[in-house]
């Protein structure tokens, strides 16, 4: 929990994320199946007219989407393959002679046995979280409620704001505190506050949910009507005075650093010495407040309402982070909005996968330790850092060779590329858990250990020097990133599998494929938000105004260009939202290919299966996309999500590369032909 929220609260620092998956094992390239399988496309459409279609279509029609999924394509299907792994690892863990108390086996034993006690934790039910209501009922005054505020962070449960250590956006040396927007039950502020149809059902949808969990903990019909209406004019309040997704998307806007004194002055009417004082901190003279608006905001509102109506917010919360930990009748009610109603998913995953998800999640390192001893290959570590090598040189050469960059830009440019620090498979040291304690108690105990011991190594943190050896993701994590404070790029173990990753597919495969995304990541580097970070990956701005006006320009192609791509008939893609993801597709796949042309030596290269290299390049590159989403779920990510659907990542791209149309013979009636002049070009 606490790495999920803080996950969250790290959305503009972590800002690479991509959601990436791979296929089944055997996949592999040489072993028993081949690395493009042309069975999957559907050869009936012309890649002129829709890409995507003609790469995966057939792949799409026979693998719908499993009733316990939103979605169903590369990435999910290398999720099951994980969750079998996972599997294996905590078979032996719970069963392993060396697992003595105290040692990483127990803990990942004995959580997950926990979580699959259901005859305990049905007994239980409500009572699971007793400590918590305890506490929440002794609230009695504003001071209360706003040390209360402390320790649901420091214990990991969602809360009005997010309180976490990072590196100092104008000095990335230092650790500070920051202070986020939070307090939200629903994914956006948006969903308060628009006029649409569908925002207005799922408000309406949102508050019968809360009234039900206030049912299921005890309450009357009535009074849990009335507390769910409550839970909703005060987050509604909280809403109006969040910033929007875009503006989060702004490293500027966000960047408010200041002394103790200055957050006294700036959110008033709060305790602050008595908040750090809970938390156990001494040293908080730098402070960045993320969103000013929001703080003083949240500050006024503690005072505003009357404390019992806090207590009706906090038990909400409570329950709401809690739910999946607690009995069928709280896992089920959470999963009906969350899941079902929200994202589209008609059925829950078993419980084992859904255990085994939180165990990999709380004890992220632990279980990736055992993880990457098991299923990691050394000799993908070395490809891949051959792979990331060319990669460079690629987008060194792009760089140089840009028209619209002037040579002072370009220097530093290279510069900052230059310095991109790489970290492939896992991590070098581990994280210590040994005082983490987990028992075969409580399920939800277990977790909140987790959280606080997360909270508490975050806390240690501040005031100390960065330590450039930690990961952002779990070795088992199915993704990758880019950080723009540490300047580096980050490839877990997960994500070097089919489809992404061939230790023995033909190059045309892999740089299409793993290429492409290790070309988005170093591209985030470069985009609209990481272009503001230098090479030391602090906020300065090293851009002369010249190149700044002329990058606006070309990316402004891309944002029109999907602003006008159409989802669901009436939808479009949030061209601006989404435009840092979309220069690192386009990127992505530029440099990769570039790459792709030195490995070939200029030559054309020998056609597999009747396609070329240049062409399995770009068929590489669509089927790590290929995947089926529901209406929901798609709608959803619309509001949400900074990345395109995979659909808009294949077919928003390809049309702007000239490769593109010599490899597949496009021509001008082709639907998606666009002209030289209407083409994005950026790196
Ligand atoms: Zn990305």
């Amino acid at each position: 929990m606490y790495r999920k929220s803080i996950n969250n609260a790290f959305m503009g620092i972590i800002l690479a994320t991509m959601i990436v998956g791979c296929g089944p094992k055997k996949d592999d390239g040489s072993k028993t199946g081949p690395a493009i399988d042309i069975a999957n496309m559907d050869t009936t459409v012309r890649p002129g007219d829709d890409f995507y279609q003609y790469a995966n279509g057939t792949w799409m029609k026979n693998n719908p989407i499993p009733g316990d999924n939103s979605r169903w394509g590369a990435f999910e299907t290398l999720m099951e393959e994980n969750y079998k792994q996972l599997q294996s690892i905590m078979d032996e863990a719970s069963t392993s002679k060396d697992a003595k108390p105290g040692t990483v086996k127990q803990k990942i034993g004995d959580f997950f046995a926990c979580g699959m006690d259901t005859v305990k934790i049905e007994k239980d039910g409500i009572k699971a979280i007793q400590t918590e209501l305890d506490k929440i009922a002794a609230i009695q005054n504003v001071v209360d409620v706003q040390k209360h505020i402390a320790y649901m962070q420091s214990s990991g449960i969602s809360t009005l704001y997010y309180f976490y250590p990072g590196q100092d956006e104008k000095n990335s040396n230092a650790i500070i505190a920051n202070f986020y927007q939070g307090g939200l039950g629903l994914p956006d502020r948006d969903y308060y506050l628009s006029d649409d149809e569908r925002s207005k059902d799922i408000r309406t949808k949102y508050v019968i949910h809360i009234g039900k969990m206030f049912e299921l903990a005890g309450e009357t019909a009535d009074n849990a009507a009335k507390m769910a209406a409550q839970v909703m004019q005060m987050e509604t309040q909280l809403a109006k005075a969040s910033s929007t997704r875009l503006e989060l998307r702004d490293p500027i806007k966000n960047y408010n650093k200041m002394n103790l004194d200055g957050l006294k002055k700036m959110v008033q009417k709060y305790d602050w010495d008595n908040y750090f004082k809970t938390l156990g901190l001494t040293k908080t003279d730098e402070i960045n407040v993320c969103q000013p608006k929001f703080m003083k905001e949240m500050a006024n509102m503690t005072n505003q309402f009357p404390v019992d109506l806090w207590k009706t917010y906090f038990k909400w919360h409570t329950m709401h982070t809690a739910a999946a930990y607690l009995s069928d009748n709280f896992v089920k009610e959470n999963f009906n909005f969350y899941a079902t109603t929200l994202r589209g998913v008609k059925e829950m995953k078993p419980r084992w996968k859904r255990v085994l998800s939180e165990t990999s999640d709380c004890l992220g390192e632990a279980v990736g330790q055992l993880y990457v001893e098991k299923y990691f290959p050394a000799e993908a570590k070395k490809r891949m850092t051959e792979l990331v090598g060319n990669l460079k040189i690629a987008l060194k050469e792009s760089i140089l060779n840009l028209k619209w960059m002037s040579e002072v830009t370009k220097k530093e440019a290279v510069a900052k590329l230059e310095k991109i620090n790489v970290k492939v498979g896992y991590p070098d040291k581990w994280i210590d858990y040994t005082s983490l304690t987990i028992a075969k108690n409580s399920y939800f105990e277990n977790v909140i250990s987790a959280s606080r011991f997360g909270f508490a190594r975050e806390m240690a943190k501040i005031g100390k020097p960065v330590d450039r050896t930690e990961w952002g993701m779990t070795p088992q994590t199915i993704n990758a990133y880019y950080s723009p404070n540490m300047n580096e790029i980050v490839f877990p173990a997960g994500i070097l599998q089919p489809p992404f990753f061939f230790m023995n597919a033909d190059d045309a495969v892999n740089y299409g494929a793993i290429g492409a995304i290790i070309g988005h990541e170093m591209t985030h580097g470069f985009d609209d938000q990481g272009r503001q970070y230098d090479k030391d990956g602090n906020l300065r701005d090293w851009w002369t105004k010249e190149d700044a006006v002329n990058f606006g320009n070309q990316t402004k192609v891309l944002v029109d260009q999907y602003n006008a791509f159409p989802i669901l008939d009436s939808l479009h893609v949030d061209g601006e939202l989404t435009l840092g993801e979309n220069i690192a597709d386009i990127g992505g796949v530029t440099v990769s290919l570039a790459a792709l042309h030195k490995s070939l030596n200029g030559k054309e290269g020998d056609k597999i299966d009747g396609f070329t290299p240049v062409q399995r390049f770009f068929l590489s590159y669509a089927q790590v996309w290929r995947g089926n989403i529901r209406a929901e779920e798609l709608m959803s990510r619309l509001k949400e999500d900074v990345h395109s659907p995979a659909v808009a990542r294949v077919n928003g791209i390809v049309y702007n590369i000239p490769e593109f149309y010599k490899a597949f013979d496009i021509k001008e009636t082709d639907k998606r032909f666009k002209k030289e002049a209407d083409r994005a070009v950026i790196w």
